[in-house]
């Protein structure tokens, strides 16, 4: 099995970035006639109150609630679907790789966002995880990857994950016994297990079967 991060891994960050930086002000700056710039000053100090280490951070639905908003976190989604942005190697690669893999989504985004996020990559996977909607922890701990693991029945070491940041994506699987590797996309990390793109995830795993 593989297991894939969603964000800065199979797309970038533009659609988050825009939904928490342009959609949220912008319903703010309706609702309280504020103009734009110091909604996002406004929202991004209410941001800052309460903080990733809070679970609530995550929740779109929680900003939604407590500032009252117009809409629904669903039709923010839609606003801005055209602006996911899906690495270009992403989908032939997971097209090679699901004929040989069973393919898993595990991601930090709350789910209702990761899915949309990746709606025309789903045929790919066959189980998307989220470690805020599934696990209430704001990021992906090794205890995390090793309950994942007992849910789906196979040993952490058939499993390979490979995300773009260091601890969440590459020290806490391998905590958990599994194997990972580090996705740097600005191809500025040079150690071992480090890969820029996800085509070069094809060429180690044919090193891996014939070494
Ligand atoms: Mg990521």
């Amino acid at each position: 099995m593989i297991s894939f991060d969603v964000g800065g891994t199979l797309v970038d960050h533009n659609f988050t970035e825009l939904v928490w930086n342009n959609g949220i002000p912008k319903l703010y700056a309706e609702k309280t006639g504020i103009n734009l710039e110091d909604a996002r000053v406004r929202i991004a100090a209410e941001y800052e109150a309460v903080g990733r280490e809070d679970l609530r951070w995550y929740t779109l639905q929680y900003w939604f609630d407590l500032f009252d908003l117009d809409g629904s976190p669903r039709e923010m989604f839609e606003l801005f679907r055209s602006e996911i942005r899906i690495y270009p190697e992403v989908p032939s690669v997971l097209e090679i790789l699901e004929r040989q893999y069973d393919l898993t989504v595990i991601s930090g985004h709350p789910k209702d966002m990761m899915l949309f996020e990746i709606a025309k990559l789903q045929h790919h996977f066959k189980y998307f995880f989220s470690s805020v909607t599934d696990f209430n922890k704001v990021r992906k701990t090794s205890d995390m990857y090793a309950q994942i693991c007992v849910s789906l029945g196979i040993e952490p070491r058939q499993v390979l994950h490979i995300g773009d940041d260091k601890d969440n994506d590459f020290k806490a699987p391998r905590e958990a016994g599994m194997q990972a590797v580090y996705l740097d996309r600005s191809g500025r990390g040079r150690e071992d297990l480090t890969l820029t793109n996800l085509e070069e995830l094809l060429e180690l795993l044919s090193l891996m079967r014939d070494p």
